[in-house]
């Protein structure tokens, strides 16, 4: 790995550790429009120079989207290539330059600031327009101005898709669309002001083995482009400049993690079973059609959810029936005859679709706004789409169906009658399907945790996501950096809710498994089983210790963990408890 003179001090940043691994290279700073751009003026003789910098800069941004319109055109179509023809006008938009020009030559202040206040007001005025096509403007202009910032502030590498060499990506915060699209052979690591564990950017980075620290505030403002930065995501820190002692220190801690993983790596190819003889089911948590292949390296039973929301953040338009059909089919057959958990959109909260703002309109708690059912139920267009696709991909292997963030047993119905009438549509076009698809529904709200007997008459399976029943039970948003000290997997309260969840769905003969982050974690995963759960899935990644666990574990030890766990007042003894069987069962470096 190529290094540099190393004259500058060595700085360590705490943040919060969200994905394991050790990352050492340059940075590139993911810039977002509020971002501040620098501010100064220029002189009287240096103005010429400026404004050609600003034409270069355009120029520059021209021949970046044609790039990328070919490439998309090349390897997606023509249609989908076609979004690049806007992004080209914004650059020939003689108002916006004009306007910026007008607006530097009278004040004199750098071209940078005068181009982002003037392309702000234009931004502000598309998105306020009672039109959707021209408020989706708004969104062209956002990601084209976007471009043209970077070129003048010398980050010509601007997309995360596209980064020009291996760098640890910084940035303040990052959209699902944004961790989706990163460039994942080139992304080293990953490090955001903003977040917590289980903000979907961070999910994303996981499923991607990609080291990544959280929650470190302000790290945009203290680093730049080309800078050297250390990430360790084992402990949450973000060590920019590191010494050459630093460096030799975690040399050593990577090459003792590696042969950890490699002793992991070889129990992952054998069956779950504990010591005693209970074979656990574990499966895989997916976000899109070609993680397929990483599953079955990990040798996971499945696909216990498959987020299909992916499908539509990564789209310009909404997907038809038919492209959600052939993508869950090549999950489905990709993944025969082990079963995929297809959950229905869960969109919303911090997962709207960008540039949609008609279908998601600025809410000030979108977590507790609408969201995934909530927002299907009222476009049925939508949703019966993507029912109908799955149904229409159950003949192809063991698909089943489940509902995310239902609230009660009147919204599962009311879900269960939309998919009746997709049946009956399907019917009458002769198309096949199977009648006996199993459907579930995810228990992550504390009103379906409590009815959980209820909803147990109408569902075939549930699935805990713990990501947000924790953050409705303890009132803590998920993402948001400032209280995530307090997101707490061990706080009495969740564990004596999932007892109730479990027991309530055993009495009615109801599978019940666990899909949240709390489920890849080793020192929760002998707790969740020993409390009854009957399978668990997680990101890829996180297979081969908790299979390690599994394997070095008694359930009749895990089943006395649960017993005493649940007696305990605090989660500071609880976590102290459960950390200290998963510890005695592996032996970390
Ligand atoms: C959860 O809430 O635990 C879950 C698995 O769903 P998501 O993280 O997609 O909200
Ligand atoms: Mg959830």
């Amino acid at each position: 790995m190529a290094t540099e003179p190393r004259t500058k001090k060595e700085v360590i940043v705490q943040g919060i550790s969200a994905s394991q691994g050790i990352a050492y290279g340059t940075v590139f700073v993911y810039l977002q429009s509020d971002v501040e751009v620098p501010c100064y003026q220029v002189d009287a003789d240096k103005r010429i120079e400026e404004v050609s910098r600003f034409d270069k800069a355009l120029l520059t941004t021209r021949q970046q989207i044609s790039k990328i319109q070919d490439e998309v055109e090349k390897n997606l179509g023509k249609n989908e290539a076609l979004i690049f023809d806007a992004h080209l006008l914004v650059l020939e938009d003689q108002a916006l330059i004009g306007e910026t020009i007008r607006e530097f030559e009278a004040t004199g202040s750098n071209i940078e600031i005068c181009f982002n206040k003037i392309s702000a007001r234009y931004i502000q005025a598309f998105s306020e327009i009672d039109d959707e096509y021209l408020r989706e403007r708004a969104g062209d202009i956002r990601d084209v101005a976007q471009r043209v910032l970077q070129n003048m502030l010398g980050q010509a590498e601007n997309s995360l898709s596209r980064l020009a060499e291996k760098r640890i990506v910084v940035a303040n915060d990052l959209s699902p669309s944004d961790s989706a699209s990163i460039d994942r052979s080139a992304a080293l690591g990953i490090v955001t002001d903003s977040g917590s564990k289980t903000s979907h950017a961070v999910i994303v980075a996981r499923s991607m083995k990609v080291p990544a620290v959280v929650g470190v505030r302000n790290l945009t403002q203290r680093v730049k482009t080309g800078d050297w930065v250390l990430v360790d995501g084992y402990d949450g820190l973000v060590i920019v400049n590191p010494t050459e002692q630093t460096l030799f220190r975690y040399g050593k801690i990577q090459s003792d993690k590696k042969s950890f993983e490699q002793r992991l790596l070889e129990a992952n190819r054998r069956p779950p079973v504990t010591l005693d003889g209970v074979t656990v089911t574990l499966q895989a948590n997916i976000e899109k059609v070609d993680e397929v292949a990483l599953v079955k390296e990990y040798f996971a039973q499945g696909v216990g959810l498959y987020r299909t929301e992916y499908l539509f953040l990564n789209s310009a338009r909404i997907p038809s029936e038919q492209e959600q059909f052939v993508a869950y089919k090549a999950v489905v057959e990709g993944m025969a005859p082990n079963p995929v958990v297809i959950r229905t959109l869960d969109l919303g909260g911090d997962k709207p679709m960008e540039g949609k703002s008609d279908l998601f309109p600025k809410e000030a708690n979108p977590f507790m706004g609408f969201r995934a059912i909530r927002f299907c139920l009222e476009h049925p267009e939508i949703f019966k789409d993507q029912l109908r696709a799955i149904l229409m991909a159950s003949v192809h292997g063991d698909v089943r169906l489940m509902y995310p963030m239902i609230s009660g047993p009147e919204e599962l119905g009311k879900a269960n009658a939309v998919l009746a009438e997709c049946k009956a549509e399907l019917k009458t076009r002769g198309q096949r399907f199977n009648e006996a698809m199993k459907v579930g529904a995810m228990i992550e709200i504390p009103s379906a945790a409590t009815t959980t007997d209820l909803l147990a008459k109408t569902c075939d399976f549930f699935s805990i996501g713990t990501n947000d029943l924790i953050q409705y039970l303890l009132a803590i948003d998920r993402g948001n950096d400032r209280v995530a000290h307090l997101y707490e997997p061990a706080h009495p309260a969740v564990v004596r809710t999932l007892q109730h969840i479990v027991d309530a769905a055993h009495r009615a003969g109801v599978p019940v498994g666990v899909c949240g982050e709390m489920a890849g974690d080793p020192i929760y995963v002998p707790l969740l089983l020993g409390l009854g759960v009957d399978a668990l899935s997680m990101t890829p990644p996180s297979l081969p210790a908790v299979k390690y666990l599994v394997r070095g574990m008694t359930m009749a030890d895990a089943r006395a963990l649960a017993v005493e766990v649940l007696a305990l007042g605090s989660a500071q003894e609880i976590h102290a408890k459960c950390a200290a069987f998963a510890h005695a069962r592996i032996s970390q470096p």
